[in-house]
């Protein structure tokens, strides 16, 4: 089974309230803390949680997500969405 985590987000006038990942794809390469160091952060097995899911807004969140180079950050929006990626 896939190692996914999810993540309420609940920042004030975000169109994102769910951020997803797949630690089975991510392979450490830190691009996503790069854009958004408050946001992700590396585990004990060197793959990505998320530590605070409000800490940026949209656009910033965006980035990161699309920084990774493996696509392991999904974004969804309230209605099911997905936002991230496309
Ligand atoms: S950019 Fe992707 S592969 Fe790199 S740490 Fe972040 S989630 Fe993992």
């Amino acid at each position: 089974m896939a190692d996914i985590r999810e993540y309420t987000r609940t920042r004030e006038g975000s169109t994102i309230t769910k951020i997803a990942v797949n630690r089975d794809l991510c392979i450490a390469a830190i691009s996503c803390i790069a854009a958004a160091p408050d946001t992700w952060e590396l585990d004990g097995k060197t793959k990505i949680v998320v530590t605070d899911a409000n800490s940026v807004d949209d656009a910033t969140l965006i980035a990161s997500a699309e920084a990774c180079p493996t696509k392991a950050i999904f974004l969804y929006s309230a209605d099911g969405t997905q936002v991230y990626p496309k």
